[in-house]
């Protein structure tokens, strides 16, 4: 018996509120259960609430407060989940199966205490395998758990894959399975686009990034809890048997350099004009925006003209109001000279693993734009990722240029499946030596893999670029054309007239070179100004979570202010974020990281 047990194979198959949204759908769930059940797998169901029940929940309270206490909001919204759990456990039953269900509290799945968006800190597993034991068909209720002084908390929305993909984590589960009204993930949204390809395979990294860009399937949280422990994750249709999209640490192909589009229709760009260009700047812009708890995303510092810089990001459209009154309350504090935004913009990315090893990806992605007649009016990239910013009137016609530039609606010639996948490298992604340094009472907590430094790298800007479409996509060309591989590059708003600056890195050895091409672009577009500096360098944080951790990017610029370090250029994405300094404080800015960042560093 005992050794039977543990042979034998256990699998999470979590059920979203479309899945469970009426008794049809709860007994067709029950009865996918028992069928795995019955082919010998040990079954752990994880369920959300009906439907849109939380949705109703949240109208209910909003209709009793406007400020509902957040501990009596996690309260009232746990109880969706719990009825769920409740009569997918009676619809085993009533099919002959053994079944029993349990709330985040009786799974002893412990979070920290902030109510709404909690964070699991520890699972206690020996419940549940007792009961598997015993022959019956666990089913846990997502999205909820308890702090350690017993209130109940919740995940935050869409929180039960997160719920799942952990105990699948800690269980040590063989796959988990993600049953949803969608039968798999996509090129880009195909409500967007109805040319869109479902992948059979995609990358834990490509996920996370697609995810972090609003591509709406999968709970961001949940991918880095897979990710960090290698559960191989199937998102796949509850309404058919159908195999749908494996979420593995390996892509889909080796060679194709984008594996996905995505769009954030709704996003804004606000721009300090005039900032002093001295260490701790962008630190009092962001931590002000910070402790309104927004999200900062595509940052672009312009290099300084007579000790002035401007510095733009991105924000949900939603948050511009709170963004814009943070930065009023420091602007004089920064001794800024100006404060620019535009509401009526988008984000179109590419995410690809491959393009980190592919020169020319970028340059192909901004004349796909300029072909399409496209103003790019801001870029930002960073190793995995390229993203610009359009007008909103544009976005679709972009998203559709790029997903057309890529091919995406083709399988890549050299794309491998799942099993193929498996039978090369065995059945979980090498993560053992990461997993036995994770402590198990902080399971999401922040994760840093690394901090580095890459240094003998140079910075070409070159000001007063014309804002129109086509530019970039010269650029770019010209300078791939010429054998220079191009790491960061960055465009940002320029205040001073219509027109923006564009800065990228190189390896120091190809600074002439790159500087001889950049003056050539310079004359033909009558621009203002080239400059090159030799000695900078890059500083590098590596992890995972590294943006649903908002305070990363924040500590960085702190730490770097403290030690009077200014910060030239920055982008972030989930695995990394990354700094351009001056080449002479490298080491003493990785040290300083090293000590500041050591409580998460594994
Ligand atoms: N019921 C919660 C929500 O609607 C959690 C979930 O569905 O994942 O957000
Ligand atoms: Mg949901």
């Amino acid at each position: 018996q005992e050794v039977e047990t543990q042979t034998m194979s256990l699998i999470v198959q979590k059920f979203g509120g479309t899945s469970v949204a009426d008794v049809e759908k709860i007994q067709a769930a029950a009865r996918k259960a028992i069928r795995a059940q019955r082919a010998g797998h040990r079954v752990v169901m994880v369920v959300s609430a009906m439907g849109k029940n939380t949705d109703a929940l949240l109208g209910l309270a909003a209709e009793i407060s406007d400020q509902p206490p957040a501990r009596e909001m996690d309260m009232l919204l746990s109880t969706g989940e719990q009825v769920s759990v409740a009569l997918v456990a009676m619809a085993i039953d009533a099919l002959g199966s053994k079944a029993v269900s349990l709330t985040g509290g009786q799974i002893g799945m412990k979070t920290d205490n902030s109510f709404s968006r909690a964070r699991i800190q520890s699972i206690s597993t020996e419940r549940i395998e007792r009961l598997l034991d015993q022959g019956h068909i666990v089913v846990a209720a997502g999205f909820q758990g308890t702090d350690d002084d017993l209130n109940i908390t919740t995940l935050g929305r869409g929180g039960s894959d997160t719920t799942a993909v952990a105990l699948a984590a800690v269980l040590g589960a063989d796959s988990c399975e993600i049953y949803t009204d969608v039968d798999g993930v996509y090129t880009t949204d195909p409500r967007r686009l109805p040319e869109a390809r479902r992948v059979e395979v995609i990358s834990y990294d490509e996920m996370l990034e697609l995810a972090s860009l609003g591509a709406g399937v999968m709970h961001n949280r949940s991918i880095e809890f897979a990710k960090k422990f290698g559960v191989p994750i199937h998102v796949r249709s509850s309404f058919s048997d159908t195999s749908g999209t494996m979420i593995v640490a390996e892509p889909e192909s080796t060679s194709q350099p984008v594996s996905g589009a995505a769009m954030t229709a709704d996003e804004a760009r606000v721009t300090v004009l005039g900032v002093p260009d001295v260490p701790g700047k962008s630190y009092q812009v962001f931590s002000a925006i910070a402790e309104r708890k927004v999200a900062v995303d595509m940052v672009v510092q312009n290099v300084g003209k007579a000790g002035r810089a401007d510095i733009s990001f991105t924000v949900p459209r939603g948050e511009l109001t709170a963004t814009l009154q943070a930065v009023e309350s420091v602007m004089d504090e920064v001794g800024a000279d100006g404060l620019t935004h535009d509401d009526q913009v988008s984000k179109v990315s590419v995410v690809g693993m491959n393009m980190a090893s592919q020169t020319n990806v970028a340059a192909r992605m901004f004349r796909a734009l300029a072909d399409a007649s496209v103003n790019i009016q801001m870029i930002t990239t960073s190793e995995i990722k390229i993203s610009t910013l359009v007008a909103r009137s544009d976005a679709t016609l972009a998203l559709r240029a790029v997903h057309d530039a890529f091919s995406l609606h083709q399988k890549p010639s050299d794309a491998k499946t799942w099993s193929q996948i498996k039978a090369e490298r065995g059945e979980r992604a090498d993560v053992d030596a990461l997993v036995s340094r994770l402590r198990n009472d902080a399971l999401e907590a922040l994760t840093l893999t690394g901090i580095s430094v890459t240094d003998h790298q140079a910075r070409i800007t070159l000001h007063g670029v014309p804002d129109y479409p086509g530019i970039a996509a010269d650029m770019f060309e010209t300078i791939g054309a010429a054998g220079i591989f191009v790491d960061m590059i960055v465009q940002g708003y320029d205040g001073e007239d219509a027109a923006t600056s564009v800065s990228f890195t190189v390896d120091a050895d190809a600074v002439a070179k790159s500087l001889e091409v950049a003056r050539a672009i310079y004359k033909q577009h009558q621009m203002r100004d080239v400059q090159g500096t030799g000695d900078i360098a890059k500083v590098t944080v590596s992890g995972i979570g590294l943006r649903s951790h908002t305070n990363v990017a924040t500590k960085l610029f702190h730490e770097l202010a403290e030690s009077d370090i200014n910060v030239e250029m920055i982008n972030t994405s989930e695995l990394q974020v990354n700094a351009v300094i001056d080449a002479k404080f490298a080491s003493t800015a990785a040290e300083r990281l090293k000590v500041a960042f050591a409580p998460a560093l594994h």
